[in-house]
């Protein structure tokens, strides 16, 4: 026995060892996710169950083909024979309970990929009896999604190119659920039987954890839209692979604030939801649909005929909503840019999005704008007066003030004007404020500026005041101004030395400057009307107050946005809100002056819903007067209100 023996042990020895060595590569996998350090030479000490395991399979063959050789082999000596066998017998039953009681799922796979044996916990972990997994084949177990996956593995396994491998795999259990498993497939290229080892550890808990911390990274809580940093990145790698039709969408919700304010939040939240749910249902594969942050969307598109998607988009947010058992309407503006070759970095397209939306926005919004190269020349003018309009100050004289009537809406006469500056530059000629205020508040300009606006209107004031003393003169008042602090001196300075009534001069102020808490508002408010000036909160409805804040201000009256009053119909643009604002007001004993009304069905419905004052081009547009002459009112507001227009 002796020659055989030894000849025969080493022989058998060596797959045992090949065993033993490729199940450490195999559990390395598992080892390698819980010890990051990877420190561990020996990936079997991490599992410290699986040792066992490993031996059991090892043993189980080897003894299976042990038992065969040594059946056939005659033994001289009859008692040796006995306790080999003995030996061996329990050596098998140990290391099969072992095996079993294994925590990681364990199978013996033939090279054709059919299951042979598997313990306990691979049973338990995919659901199935035994005896129905015993010759079905990985292939058949794997998830549908990491079918193809599992061929090539197993594939480039069996033809030697790889001696093991490991991946994150999904499979099916019995029950249709997933299970994820962190697989370790290692052959054992045994001459007359090879076959593979396949070791499973459930890591369905650690992923479901994984996914929902990447989701929540990655999306918004409200909507479950993709937040800005996925929206991004998905931009970025769209742009780089060069997609056809690759065009960028900003979605801004019109007037939203107005919803949370009067509604409440919980509707404004239903509103945003409501609007993510549609704007997710008109998206195509490969398109994402975003929440860029409070009621701004992104969308990125992937279609040659953006025209007709972005039109698609628009109304179907104009759709109304069911909130709360109301039916709510809004509409967005949208700005969208077409990616080509010249576009290199996401940044750049996104940037021209959002000049295309500012656009958009200018225009009354409720309306969508695709960017165009003429948009970019007019962004780079509106930086080159931005710059111009620091040195313009120290040239006054460049300044006009132009008067815009207010009327009174039940017989049009004219009470009073608002004044609104107008710059005189150079070379570009006449500019409105809307281009070159924003840059004079934020170098700080305005308060020179505003000084010079508000000597030259009461002086105005003082000269319409001979022919009618109850004129009154609305004068815009920037947060900056207020801010400085000596607003109130400078406005008693300028009553004082023009002499006209404080009564009859209105401060225009925006609801953002008055509740923004660091401007002081407050207190420079009180002086004013200690004073006897009189305050009125501007652009109404678009800003972040609620009535009921403003209500704390020393206020004399609200200035309806001119973008709730007129728009493309004849009628007034948004009446619900119209008549809203004009209930609250009421209830606060507050006058409300409407602007931006451009037909006369608006200024007779305006009327009727309680508005006492109106301004618009129906009546004037804003004149800009000789130095020294008139203020030369259309005939319009000279004749009165025309009769057969009713209420
Ligand atoms: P705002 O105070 O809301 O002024 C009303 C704007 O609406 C004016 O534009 C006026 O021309 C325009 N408007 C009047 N009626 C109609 C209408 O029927 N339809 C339409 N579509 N628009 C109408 P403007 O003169 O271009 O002034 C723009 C903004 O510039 C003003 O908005 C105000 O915020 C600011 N602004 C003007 N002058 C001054 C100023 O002296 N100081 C400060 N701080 N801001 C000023
Ligand atoms: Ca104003
Ligand atoms: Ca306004």
């Amino acid at each position: 026995m002796g020659g055989l023996g030894s000849r025969a042990r080493p022989a058998r020895l060596i797959p045992a060892a090949t065993l033993a060595a490729a199940l450490a590569t195999a559990t390395s996998a598992s080892a390698a996710v819980e010890h990051a350090d990877g420190g561990s030479p020996w990936p079997l000490i991490a599992t410290g169950g699986l040792v066992v395991a490993v031996a059991a399979v090892a043993i189980i063959l080897l003894t299976r083909v042990f038992g065969a050789s040594l059946r056939s082999m005659s033994l001289r000596n009859e008692s040796e024979r006995l306790k080999s066998e003995v030996a061996l017998a329990r050596a098998e039953a140990r290391f099969r309970t072992v095996f079993e009681g294994a925590p990681l799922g364990i199978a013996v796979v033939d090279v054709d990929g059919t299951l042979k044996e598997t313990n306990a916990a691979f049973d338990l972990m995919l659901g199935y009896e035994r005896r129905e997994l015993v010759g079905k084949t990985m292939t058949e177990l794997s998830d549908e999604s990491d079918r193809e996956r599992t061929l090539e593995a197993f594939g480039a396994l069996v033809r030697g190119e790889v001696s093991s491998y490991e991946h994150e795999m999904r499979y099916k259990r019995k029950n249709g659920s997933t299970l994820w498993g962190d697989v370790s497939v290692t052959y054992v290229p045994e001459d007359d039987e090879p076959f593979a080892i396949a070791v499973i550890d459930d890591v369905s808990d650690r992923i479901v954890i994984r996914d929902r911390l990447i989701h929540e990274a990655t999306h918004d809580a409200l909507t479950s839209l993709p937040n800005r940093g996925l929206f991004s990145a998905q931009l970025g790698d769209a742009l780089r692979s060069r997609l056809p039709g690759l065009a960028v969408a900003f979605v801004d919700l019109d007037h939203f604030k107005v919803v949370n304010d009067s509604l409440g939040h919980l509707a404004g939240d239903a509103l945003l939801r409501a609007v993510a749910q549609r704007l997710r249902s008109i998206m195509r594969p490969g398109e994402m649909v975003a929440r860029l942050g409070g009621d701004e969307f992104g969308v990125i598109f992937l279609d040659e005929d953006i025209e007709a998607r972005v039109e698609w988009l628009h109304a179907t947010v104009a759709e109304p909503a069911n909130i709360e058992g109301r039916r709510l309407y809004t509409t967005a503006s949208v700005g969208v840019a077409v990616a080509h070759a010249r576009y290199e970095r996401a940044e750049d397209l996104l940037r021209d999005a959002d000049i295309a939306l500012y656009r958009s926005k200018a225009d009354g919004r409720a309306t969508y704008t695709i960017f165009n190269e003429v948009m970019h020349d007019s962004a780079v003018r509106r930086l080159q007066i931005s710059s111009d309009v620091r040195d313009a100050i120290n040239a006054p004289d460049q300044f006009r003030v132009a008067f815009q009537p207010l009327v009174r809406l039940s017989d049009w006469k004219t009470v009073g004007y608002e004044a609104l500056v107008r710059w005189q530059h150079p070379r570009e000629g006449l500019i409105q404020p809307d281009l070159f205020i924003p840059a004079a508040e934020e170098t700080g300009v305005i308060i020179r500026l505003g000084r010079e606006v508000l000597v030259r209107s009461l002086e105005r004031l003082a000269r319409e005041q001979r022919d009618d003393p109850t004129i009154t003169m609305h004068v815009n008042v920037s947060v900056q101004e207020i801010m400085h602090g000596d607003l109130p001196e400078h406005v008693f300075a300028a009553i004082k030395a023009t002499g006209v009534r404080p009564e009859s001069v209105t401060l225009e102020i925006t609801e953002n400057a008055i509740i923004d808490t660091s401007t002081g508002a407050g207190a420079v408010l009180e002086r004013l009307r200690a004073g006897g000036v009189r305050i009125c909160v501007d652009d109404f409805g678009i800003g972040y107050s609620s009535l009921r804040y403003l209500s704390l201000f020393p206020i004399n009256s609200l200035k309806i946005d001119r973008s709730f009053v007129s728009g493309t119909g004849e009628g007034i643009e948004s009446e619900p809100i119209c008549r809203m604002l004009l209930d609250l007001a009421r209830s606060l004993e507050l006058t409300v002056v409407a602007e931006g009304i451009e037909t006369p069905e608006q200024a007779d419905r305006l009327l009727a819903l309680g508005a006492t004052t109106g301004q618009g081009y129906i009546f004037s547009r804003p004149i800009i007067p000789e130095r020294d002459g008139p203020i030369v009112l259309p005939d319009i507001l000279l004749k009165g209100r025309p009769v057969g227009v009713s209420a």
